[in-house]
């Protein structure tokens, strides 16, 4: 594992001492699983506004800090005032500004790992402690009622929905139970409900609960991950924190055009995500095959995501021999506690999806 150099450990905060250099080892490969990204073309037409939004967006001027017709846009969309809305330079800031403005020393952030690791890393990063309560080790189900009593001493919850990398969503009424019982935020991460199934977003609960935060993302749905914008939807006060703690020009004009574009055109994308979900259910077939195969470790979860978890003997070897030999690439999460042997694969188009199915088939010798 790197790690700073001596001098750089003396140098830098004492609580970041411990933090690892960022390791861009990467290998390029056809087929690219690994990140969750959408992998489908964008729909017909929607590229075309895209780059003539591109092109009609002057360079010379700083973008409107707040991006207030990006904001106008996903009001309308989600029923929502515009002070009920922040953007972002991806999901990824907007998690990081939520514990930079409400966690910090002496606070505790509670998660229910195995989960989206950033969490923790930006709790660190803010000095918040972070409570954890261990999902299920074999089903990954939430607990219920150690959730709710951590959460009632918790300044702090992170939910995801559909969880990264689990999949398995939270139910809006224990989402309710929780900010009933949280004194401090509540947010769900829903950075991939637009897989999920109908009636699985916390959304609605914004009416009712005034501590909830509901983190978005254009980085999966949309396939977008490379313009950097998410946003967060909330009570008007806490979009006011968001607002003033967050760097004035983080979203650049060419995000907030190309955003503001997908977002105008976000029923275009349901057929997508329609074919996401039914080659994940295809995929999901595929695995558990395999999976069966595999006694006695061999197991699939069925997810809400474009992703799926699969355990497999010897995981850690099986997607170095997908990436070397295939040139697939998976993501390896057999490091992480609770998930030994497992990998996440991203669900892709038909004939990547075909592709990964026969080089596992190869690899497992089946
Ligand atoms: C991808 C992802 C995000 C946000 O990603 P951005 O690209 O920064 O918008 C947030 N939460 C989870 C769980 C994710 O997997």
């Amino acid at each position: 594992m790197a790690e700073l150099s001596d001098r750089m450990k003396r140098l830098i905060q004492p609580h970041l001492a411990g933090i690892e250099p960022y390791d861009p080892n990467f290998t390029p490969t056809e087929v690219n699983l690994s990140a969750n990204e959408n992998t489908y073309e964008l729909p017909a037409g929607v590229r075309a506004a895209v780059d003539e939004a591109l092109a009609a967006t002057p360079l010379n001027r700083y973008p409107d800090p707040l991006s207030d017709e990006l904001r106008d846009e996903l009001a309308a969309w989600h029923g929502v005032s515009r002070e009920m809305i922040c953007v972002g330079n991806g999901g990824d800031e907007l998690l990081y500004n939520f514990l930079l403005a409400f966690g910090g020393a002496g606070r505790t952030l509670l998660t229910c790992p195995p989960d989206f690791s950033e969490y923790a890393f930006f709790a660190s990063l803010a000095q918040t402690s972070v409570e954890r309560i261990w999902r299920d080790e074999h089903t990954f189900e939430l607990k219920r009622d150690e959730l709710l009593a951590a959460a009632a001493r918790a300044d702090l919850v992170i939910l995801t929905s559909p969880n990264n990398p689990t999949g398995d969503v939270v139910p809006p009424a224990l989402a309710r139970a929780v900010c009933q019982a949280c004194p401090g935020l509540v947010m769900i991460d829903e950075a991939y409900g637009e897989f999920a199934d109908a009636g699985a977003s916390c959304a609605a609960l914004l009416e009712e609960c005034d501590n909830l935060v509901v983190l978005h993302t254009l980085s999966k749905a949309f396939g977008a991950a490379g313009i950097r914008c998410g946003y967060v939807m909330a009570a008007p006060d806490v979009i006011e924190v968001f607002g003033a703690v967050r760097q004035i020009y983080s979203v650049n004009v060419l995000t907030q055009a190309v955003a503001l574009a997908a977002v105008r055109a976000r029923d275009a994308f349901a057929p997508v995500i329609e074919q996401v979900r039914s080659e994940r259910a295809r995929l999901f077939a595929g695995l558990q095959e395999l999976a069966a195969a595999c006694t006695p470790e061999g197991t699939v979860w069925a997810g809400q995501g474009n992703f799926l978890l699969v355990r497999l003997p010897q995981a850690s070897r099986v997607r170095q021999r997908l990436r070397d030999e295939h040139s697939i690439l998976v993501r390896d999460f057999s490091y992480a506690p609770g998930l030994a042997d497992c990998l996440r694969i991203t669900v892709g188009t038909p004939e990547e999806n075909d592709r990964l199915l026969a080089a596992l088939r190869a690899e497992l010798g089946q």
